[in-house]
């Protein structure tokens, strides 16, 4: 008796959740607004959506499966399940979600961790490397405030730990870890938002969200031949998917089980 008990106690304190992870992949939907350029090619939600250079592949499709797949190794992790990590997906399928929308996600289910997943282009078809971006600690002109992040230092840190296990692990299939870079969100003329990047501003406005790390993720720039070539071949492309899922989930778990996230709400503006 005494032992069943045990069982169904350890049962009950597998299931409860102690960590929540919210994985948004980027895009998905119909465009709806026109590109850069002034031209409205591609699909999906934003201006910056990848095609890869061979295989065809678009980038809203890529961030869906690695996201998923990221759901499945977080799920199947021992690790992860001792840590009592859940999941959360802002999309399941092929559908536009507006940036707030998307932030919103991770107050709502009281994110400890808000990962948003995307894959580069750079328009050259040249550039490679894992990137990740983090809500710079100033931006002096953020929707006409001046927006202060706070915990930049420890959003970076996660972005870096990210990229560093993402690159090591493709490196094998042919990644360069030398060409992994994380970046703030700020530009240095005046503080501007990068293009593509609010979702972290959103994210990190809500002081609500003090205990999540937040970051943007670029896997590999799929606009270049060569990337596409050892990322996205049939004989890889499974693979390299799993690898990426992989290293996300030592990082995520590497900085659950090490990080001590601050207790009281700062201001942030
Ligand atoms: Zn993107």
């Amino acid at each position: 008796m005494r032992s069943l008990l045990l069982i169904l106690l350890l049962n009950l304190t597998q299931a409860r959740a102690e960590f929540t992870v919210v994985i948004d992949p980027g895009h998905g939907g119909k465009s709806e607004k026109h590109h850069s350029d002034g031209s409205q090619k591609g699909d999906g939600s934003s201006w910056n959506n990848a095609t890869a250079a061979t295989y065809g592949y678009l980038e809203k499709d890529l961030c869906l499966n690695y996201s998923k797949e990221l759901a499945w190794a977080l799920h199947s992790s021992e690790r992860a399940k001792k840590l009592g990590i859940r999941t959360i997906l802002t999309r399941k399928t092929d559908k536009h979600i507006s940036a707030m929308t998307r932030s919103a996600f991770a107050v709502e289910y009281g994110a400890d961790i808000f990962i948003s997943i995307h894959f580069n282009a750079s328009g050259k078809g040249k550039a490679s490397g894992t990137r990740a971006y983090y809500c710079s600690a100033d931006h002096p002109e953020w929707e006409y405030v001046h927006f202060v992040n706070p915990y930049a230092d420890r959003d970076r840190a996660f972005a870096e730990r990210v990229v560093k296990n993402i690159s090591g692990s493709l490196e094998l299939y042919g990644a360069k870890p030398e060409l992994a870079k994380v970046f703030g969100d700020s530009r240095h003329d005046g503080g501007h938002l990068k293009d593509g990047l609010r979702v972290l501003g959103y994210a990190r406005q809500d002081s609500h969200l003090h205990k999540a790390v937040i970051i943007l993720l670029e896997i590999e720039f799929i606009d270049n031949p060569e990337v596409a070539a050892w990322l996205l071949s049939p004989e890889n492309r499974n693979h390299t998917r799993k690898a990426t899922a992989a290293a996300l989930t030592t990082a995520i778990c590497d900085h659950l089980e090490t990080d001590t996230p601050p207790t009281e709400p700062r201001k942030t503006r």
